[in-house]
């Protein structure tokens, strides 16, 4: 079976966390059908009909975000290369008698709006325009106004889905307005041009977020009125700020920020993955793990709330996780795979190699160290010798001839082998600084004063 799946970001500004989880749920949808062994396909269409807030710098950040993401789209569609196709389908609901043109300004249908509420009726368009003859026209466009369009629900056909989080869905068509489609200079509102690219690149299957519920109740009738089969709808709980709203913190948190925070694009697929599920959100370094778990029947209905200490927490622990062919490129030229295991499991993030590195390139800072210590160096810088574990051999010989134990035996040599009182583990490190680095450095602590 095929899964065509689509994410469809309107460029007016840049992707943020709630965006970038519901591409990767529908990423993740498809590619889920392709390790069952069918064939999943996710798409990107660019819904950019609004000219005004439309941006090419836009439509590049997000595919580039994406790219960053992992999330590599089987095609892609921009909306305002297919005007046509959207003026051909609305023709045939005009010929259909499934759209009709109104007039009303938007304060009439504010004042409208007002009155319904005030008498405790539901704020739906009363359809007044449905009333306007030919004349009516006629005489509308004398003065030189133009229509807009409205697609007029079928109130005799119950709009039903079963949705494929939120269950059995039920509209009653008549507690809904009949939907502008198309503004009066010819320029497109969101849900005609939706609907025909959804049946026009074969979409199978719609994942959104459910503020768009409604839409998908005016959008059953479309696909209906165009003669095609809805595809099948989810539609997941929005994502939150640990505080409960979309904040506007959230609102604009994406790949940019995530990549000055040196956050591994794993974290926030880790983290959105499963966010709002009721399975665990884990350190998952292998995508096709998390794709492999994923099932819409373990989202919530509750608000998906992102706490940017679960991040931070997924980020540490895959950066610990990390091979280290998979961060070369972004450490110190010259630092090698033992200096990254030695490094990797005090990082927070991978940038964070790079002032590590310096503890074994130097200059190094030293402490001032008492007359006892001087002396206790000047012994180690004796004793130092280089096998398999010279860290292990050294302290164990300078515990059998110093009788120090504990912090009185190790803190010295790290700081001064390292300069720091705290860091990574010295059995690691030693071997990185190499035998004349760490002689000459306990030589130059223990003639320090
Ligand atoms: N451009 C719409 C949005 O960003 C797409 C909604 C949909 O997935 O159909 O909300």
């Amino acid at each position: 079976m095929t899964t065509i799946t689509r994410f469809a970001p309107s460029p007016t500004g840049r992707l943020h966390v709630g965006n970038i989880r519901t591409a990767l749920h529908n990423w993740m949808l498809a590619q889920k059908a392709s390790q069952d062994g069918g064939s999943g396909k996710f798409m990107l269409r660019i819904d950019d009909t609004d000219p005004e807030r439309s941006k090419d710098e836009y439509t590049h950040a997000i595919r580039a975000d994406l790219a960053w993401l992992g999330m590599h789209p089987d095609g892609e569609e921009r909306q305002s290369q297919r005007l046509a196709h959207y003026e051909e389908a609305f023709q045939k609901l005009v010929d259909a008698g499934r759209v009709y043109r109104a007039y009303e300004t938007a304060q009439e249908l504010d004042l409208k709006r007002k009155v319904q509420l005030g008498r405790g009726k539901p704020p739906i368009y009363d359809r007044a325009a449905l009333d306007l003859n030919d004349a009516d026209h006629a005489a509308k466009q004398a003065e030189g106004i133009a229509p807009h369009w409205r697609f007029k629900l079928d109130h005799a056909s119950p709009i039903a889905w079963e949705d494929g989080v939120r269950g059995s869905q039920k509209f009653d068509p008549a507690t809904l307005s009949d939907p502008v489609i198309r503004r009066a200079d010819g320029s497109w509102l969101y849900m005609l041009p939706s609907a025909v690219d959804d049946v026009e690149m074969g979409i199978t299957d719609v994942l959104r977020g459910e503020d768009h519920v409604s839409n998908t109740a005016v959008q059953v009738q479309m696909f209906e009125a165009m003669n095609a089969a809805p595809p099948r709808f989810a539609h997941e709980a929005l994502l939150t700020g640990k505080e409960g709203k979309l904040s506007k913190r959230l609102g604009s948190l994406g790949c940019d920020t995530f990549r000055e925070r040196d956050i591994e694009p794993q974290a926030i697929i880790a983290l959105l993955a499963r966010l709002g599920t009721s399975q665990p959100v884990e350190p998952v370094a292998d995508t096709a793990v998390l794709v492999d778990t994923f099932d819409l029947s373990t989202f919530g209905r509750a608000p998906a709330k992102f706490d940017d200490a679960d991040l931070e927490r997924i980020n540490t622990a895959l950066v610990h996780q990390m091979e280290y062919a998979a961060v070369k490129d972004r450490l110190p030229k010259a630092m090698g795979e033992e200096a990254w295991h030695a490094v990797r499991p005090n990082l927070d993030s991978v940038s964070g190699a790079h002032a590590y590195w310096k503890i074994v390139t130097g200059p190094i800072n030293l402490p001032e160290f008492s007359d006892e210590d001087r002396a206790y160096l000047a012994q180690a810088a004796t004793v130092l010798s280089w096998g398999d574990d010279p860290w292990g051999a050294l302290t164990s010989a300078l515990k059998g001839s110093t009788g120090r134990t504990g912090k009185g035996l190790f803190l010295p040599l790290r700081q001064a082998l390292t300069g720091q009182d705290h860091g990574p583990d010295m059995g690691e490190l030693l071997p990185v600084l190499g035998e004349d680095t760490a002689r000459r450095r306990l030589e130059r602590a223990s003639s320090s004063c």
